[in-house]
């Protein structure tokens, strides 16, 4: 096995297709698709045992935690775009650990993989366990569609800066939404905005929940300890759930792994 570098590589902007990684031949090396703490963890695994390992980035948050081992960011021009990117890299497997609701790179990763011949695994953390008091949505416009008809007055909106814009119509209530980077849309019109990221306590969200009157989460079902205890804040506090399923994984879609150490064992198994 190759021992590559663990070395930073500076921050490019997105669409930069620049060499940010010296092409040596080896026997294995892992692209991860990340942006998740279970992209970072694997890097991190990978990289302290020697593996050479690229780490991707969208770089759609202003300061993200960087993996260990190489980091590219930005997109790849679509499907054919990182398929051309698996070949000139000489990528020998891929690991697919995006967010869960990050269908478009799952979908691409899924093409491209199969275009390159380059084997693929998909690492997706394990869904919240469902609970018979939520209303559970198959989507972001479904929620906005449930929030609306709902006549309470203080929402908790934690799905993300860029699903901001299908409440934006909604002068009906408060929103009160967390985001780890400002938003750059439209925004409801009677919004609190907290930035802020994971992981939170039970302790921290049942105070915040508290404080600004909250009486319905809106959540995306993203699974993980991370941002698990607003959950169980609005369980004690009797506070309504929306939560919005996730989209299904690309047809065909081989190899799941559930748990790092899995995606770990198969990066470097033979074969
Ligand atoms: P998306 O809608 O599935 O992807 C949109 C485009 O962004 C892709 O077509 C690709 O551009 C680029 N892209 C996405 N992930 C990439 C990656 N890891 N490396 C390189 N390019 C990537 O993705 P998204 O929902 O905007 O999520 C963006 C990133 O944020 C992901 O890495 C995801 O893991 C992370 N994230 C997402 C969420 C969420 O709720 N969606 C939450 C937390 C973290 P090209 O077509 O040009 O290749």
């Amino acid at each position: 096995m190759i021992v590559g570098t663990i070395q930073r590589i500076a921050l490019r902007t997105p669409h930069d297709h620049g060499e940010e990684h010296p092409h040596y031949p080896g026997p294995v090396r892992i692209l991860i698709l990340g942006g998740t703490s279970e992209a970072r963890e694997l890097a991190a695994q990978l990289a302290a045992a020697g593996t050479d390992v690229i780490s991707s980035l969208a770089g759609r948050v202003s300061e993200p935690r960087l993996p260990a081992g190489h980091i590219r960011i930005g997109g790849f021009g679509g499907a054919d775009g990182l398929a051309d990117y698996l070949k000139a890299k000489g990528i020998t497997r891929v690991i697919d650990a995006t967010h869960p609701f990050a269908a478009t790179i799952t979908a691409n990763a899924a093409k491209a993989a199969t275009t390159a011949g380059v084997p693929l695994l998909v690492l997706r953390r394990p869904a919240w366990d469902a609970d018979p008091s939520w209303d559970t949505v198959p989507d972001i416009q479904a929620a906005a569609a449930a929030v609306r008809t709902w006549h309470g007055d203080t929402v908790f909106l934690t799905t993300g800066r860029r699903d901001l814009a299908v409440f934006a119509a909604d002068d009906g209530h408060r929103f009160l939404v967390r985001t780890v980077d400002p938003p750059d849309g439209p925004v409801p019109p009677r919004m609190t905005l907290i930035l802020d990221r994971g992981p939170y306590t039970v302790e921290s969200e049942t105070r915040l929940m508290r404080e600004h009157g909250v009486g319905l989460l809106v959540t995306k079902n993203s699974g993980g300890p991370m941002t698990e205890a607003k959950l169980h804040a609005a369980q004690d506090l009797a506070i309504g759930v929306v939560m919005v399923e996730r989209p299904p994984l690309p047809p065909g879609t081989a190899i799941v792994a559930a748990t790092v150490a899995e995606a770990a064992r198969w990066a470097v198994q033979p074969g």
